[in-house]
């Protein structure tokens, strides 16, 4: 995506089957892209949506460029109540469903045109551009390339409208984009383009560009970090928008008042091992920048934009996430946007290929021959070098699953760079309560989560705890309840039960839930047998109130009511 400056991956929605294999050729020019299908008509999208026009409306809103694969009219007629600020929209293009044209709607200053050009060489259409400054010149004014931020739109428009009028233009400073350009060119022309760092009004004839040049060395956090910054660079004579990041010393990782000072001022931050000085620590990330110190601040001025990526590292990231039980529907955002972020993906194989499709640059590890801590370990090792890792859970990763053994692997390490990986638990909806849905409501009331599996704790444990919450008439809900290792411990585990439950307790047992072929099961405690569960069930064993009532499509609601009999 060279040269631009989108914010965010392309969402690429699409109404029928007929449209799939133009998104997926956009797909390959956009690789970070997903694909969006209408559900019930589109098979083999990265995501499914109901409504077109409201799903339309929210990806405008957030920002998304949108390329949708319908005619015109849906899509302007579905964005028009969303059409507000020009200023400050997202591209939105349409194509034909066959790739036959492409048509930039909205978005000129967010890079339509561009994008529309890409697909147009990518598809072998023309792009059917109407922008006249666009048209005339080759190339938006107003959207300078990555690396370059207009001084002052309102002014820029002024100044397109003149060359358009005929005025005649002349570059200051070095603007290699504007090379390729067919602008009206005259080394006398009054109206010029200046490239430039510094803080100053545009002129009347002028339309001025800054380049992102500037580097700021930040040593400590303070409340008014961004005031302080904004300070030195008034003082340097530079205007804001030629802040390229700020760089700091890679102790300083984890203050917090670092990473919001960078998210006010808009910039990166970056971090540099400390050398002996500042000035030889910015010195060594943009090597030939002019330094000079303002407000007690470093301010380093490159000859070209500074691109951040290239600068010291970043803070590495490490996310665990809970995919949730399967379906795509029931992965919370936070965690869809965490996979998209990430660059190294490790877990078991098939909860990686659940928590897919990535994309070619990121790295897939299937640690199936790992052990948990391991894993953990490996997952911490790539994250200090600054990378975005992401481990995979079923269900939610503080359920039986990674969270725990990530924290334990981090509590062990006295590694500093462990320690100040950025680390995220993100949660996913869990087996028990995936199946509980599905049931009704089993677990209305207090319930006990247990997990039947003896390998991490001696069995006498499980039976104890087994015998005290059946007994606390607790609903409860038993996760790895068995498998081919284990295979008597769950007889044993009914019989301790027993000891407490009438044989008329409704039993759910959920087996892939969420995911294709789930099956529900409502039985008594009586009826249940070990052979009709499977390491991939959830079994939920109901309380002495739950109760059970038949649905009007054959099957049966399970529920454990809000109250709980008064005992003498
Ligand atoms: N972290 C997971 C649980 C991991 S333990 C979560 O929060 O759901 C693995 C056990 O969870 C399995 O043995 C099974 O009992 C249960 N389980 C996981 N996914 C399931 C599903 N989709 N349907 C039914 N049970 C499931």
């Amino acid at each position: 995506m060279a040269g631009l400056n989108l914010r965010k991956a392309p969402a690429i929605i699409i109404l029928g089957q007929a449209s799939l294999a133009t998104a997926q050729r956009l797909q390959q020019l956009y690789p970070e892209a997903s694909i969006h299908g209408l559900n019930g008509r589109v098979a083999g999208a990265d995501s499914g949506y109901e409504s077109f026009g409201s799903t339309l409306r929210e990806l405008y809103l957030q920002d998304t460029p949108i390329i949708a694969l319908c005619a015109a009219g849906i899509v302007i007629r579905s964005l028009a109540s969303a059409l507000s600020d020009k200023d400050v929209e997202p591209p939105v293009l349409v194509v034909a469903e066959d790739g036959s044209a492409v048509v930039p709607l909205l978005g000129g200053l967010g890079g339509v045109n561009v994008m529309a050009r890409e697909i147009g060489a990518a598809l072998s259409v023309a792009a059917a551009i109407t922008t006249s400054g666009e048209l005339r010149f080759g190339t938006c004014l107003l959207n300078p390339p990555v690396g370059y931020a207009l001084a002052d739109l309102e002014q820029g428009k002024r100044f397109v409208s003149d060359l358009l009028a005929g005025q005649s233009v002349r570059i200051e400073g070095d603007a290699p984009w504007l090379a390729q350009a067919q602008l009206p060119a005259d080394a006398a022309a009054q109206r010029t383009i200046h490239v430039g760092c510094e803080a100053r009004p545009a002129s009347r004839d002028e339309l001025l560009i800054h380049p992102r040049s500037v580097l700021v060395a930040v040593s400590a956090e303070s409340a008014e970090l961004a005031e302080h910054v904004r300070a030195a660079l008034r003082e340097a004579n530079i205007a804001e928008p030629a802040l390229a990041c700020l760089l700091a010393s890679d102790q300083h990782m984890a203050l917090p008042g670092l990473h919001q000072t960078a998210q006010q001022l808009g910039v990166a931050l970056r971090f540099a091992a400390p050398a002996v000085s500042l000035a030889e620590m910015v010195e060594q990330s943009v090597p030939g920048a002019r330094l000079s110190e303002h407000s007690g601040l470093l301010v380093a001025v490159a000859s070209a934009p500074i691109d951040p990526a290239q600068v010291g590292r970043g803070r590495g990231r490490l996310a665990v996430i809970g995919l949730g039980p399967g379906a795509a529907e029931l992965m919370v955002p936070a965690v869809k946007r965490e996979l998209s972020l990430a660059e190294d993906v490790l877990g078991y194989e098939t909860y990686v290929r659940m928590a897919g499709p990535f994309r070619p640059d990121q790295v897939l590890h299937n640690t199936d021959n790992r052990e948990e801590m391991q894993r953990a370990r490996h997952a911490f090792e790539l994250a200090a070098q600054g990378r975005s890792v992401v481990v995979v859970s079923s269900g939610d990763p503080g359920v039986f699953a990674m969270a725990a053994a990530v924290l334990e692997a981090l509590h062990e390490s006295t590694d500093p760079a462990w320690h100040q990986v950025d680390l995220q638990i993100l949660p996913g909806v869990s087996a028990s309560l995936a199946t509980a849905a599905q049931a009704g409501a089993p677990l209305g009331h207090d319930f006990c989560v247990m997990s039947l599996s003896d390998n991490l704790k001696p069995w006498s444990i499980i039976e104890t705890r087994l015998d005290l919450a059946a007994q606390a008439d607790l609903v409860l809900a038993f996760y790895n309840p068995i498998s081919k290792a284990r295979p008597w411990q769950l007889g044993v585990a009914l019989d301790v039960v027993r000891r407490h439950r009438s044989g008329a307790t409704p039993v759910v047992l959920g087996r892939d839930i969420g995911r294709p072929g789930q099956t529900l099961r409502v039985v008594t405690l009586a009826e249940l047998l070990p052979e009709m569960v499977d390491m991939r069930t959830m079994v939920l064993v109901g309380s002495s109130t739950t109760c059970t009532l038949p649905r009007a499509d054959g099957g049966t609601w399970v529920y454990t009511p809000r109250w709980y009999p008064a005992r003498s």
